[in-house]
């Protein structure tokens, strides 16, 4: 039997801890088949990023056109996208592919947005023109936007709580997961989970104190939409994601894996 198909369009990390390579690395652990849209080249290892090199439009909307002319994608997932061309070419593909999608009746695949604007490392990969086209074209089209703490904060433009924010950015359309909140305090990690019009909801899993954490927003997201691909519904794939994201980190936890912020486990 054919595995489903999840689709990442994101950049490429040439450590090998975040970017395609934890994306495609977690849907084959998952057992999806996994499909990639490159947006942005960069240059990274353990201790940060010291080159991006954007693909341009016209072979980011190749690569969009050949995935989608060919392969049953069940779930997309965005990551780095990287400029402002990119998330709005993305956005207008999704609005289209619902288009196609309404008058064939067939079911829409879900699409995860994870909106890297800052590396683990704090190495800017979108900055604020790149942050406002999330807000403005392609949060209102996704089915579910994945931020961190300080990524809700920054598209909400204030530092409320994680539930308020996700709250907020629930307003905007999409489902929103804010992952990682406050493992200190008790050895617990709370993700909310808002969906338009009901009060979020707080997911809890074990917290895994680790350094080598390069690569977990990456993971968390694509384990979602591969769970997504799966057909679970929104919440028993967040807290599978939630699960399967503690489990790698505890398996690498104790790496020594380069001079900076090590990888995930994949
Ligand atoms: N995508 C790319 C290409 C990256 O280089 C990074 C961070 O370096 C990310 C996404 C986000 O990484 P993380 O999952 O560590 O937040």
């Amino acid at each position: 039997m054919n595995p489903p198909v999840a689709l990442t369009i994101a950049g490429t990390d040439s450590g090998g801890a975040a970017g395609t390579a934890a994306d495609l690395a977690t849907f084959a652990a998952l057992g999806v088949h996994g499909a990639c849209v490159i947006t942005a080249v960069t240059a990274q290892d353990t201790t940060g990023v010291s080159d991006i090199h954007p693909v341009p439009h016209s072979a980011i909307e190749a690569q969009l056109d050949a995935v989608l002319d060919d392969l049953p994608v069940a779930a997309i997932k965005t990551g780095m996208l990287g400029t402002v061309a990119a998330v709005e070419a993305i956005a207008q593909r999704v609005v289209k592919l619902s288009v196609a999608h309404g008058s064939l009746s067939a079911s829409q695949p879900p699409v995860v947005v994870d909106p890297v604007l800052v590396a683990t490392s704090g190495a800017v990969l979108g900055g604020e023109d790149v942050r406002r086209a999330y807000v403005d074209h392609l949060l209102p089209v996704a089915t579910v936007v994945t931020p961190n703490l300080d990524e809700a904060r920054a598209l909400a433009g204030h530092d409320g709580s994680p539930e308020e924010l996700a709250t907020q950015l629930a307003g905007l359309g999409p489902a929103v997961v804010v992952t990682g909140g406050d493992p200190a305090a008790t050895g617990e990690c709370t993700d909310w989970l808002a969906e338009p019009g009901q009060p979020p909801i707080p997911l809890r899993h074990p917290a895994v104190p680790t350094s080598n954490d390069h690569g977990t927003g990456c993971t968390y997201s694509s384990a979602l939409a591969a769970h997504l691909a799966h057909g679970a519904p929104l919440r028993e794939a967040a807290e599978h994601a939630a699960a399967y994201v503690a489990r790698q980190l505890a398996t690498s936890r104790h790496w020594t894996l380069g001079r900076g912020r090590g990888p995930i486990a994949h």
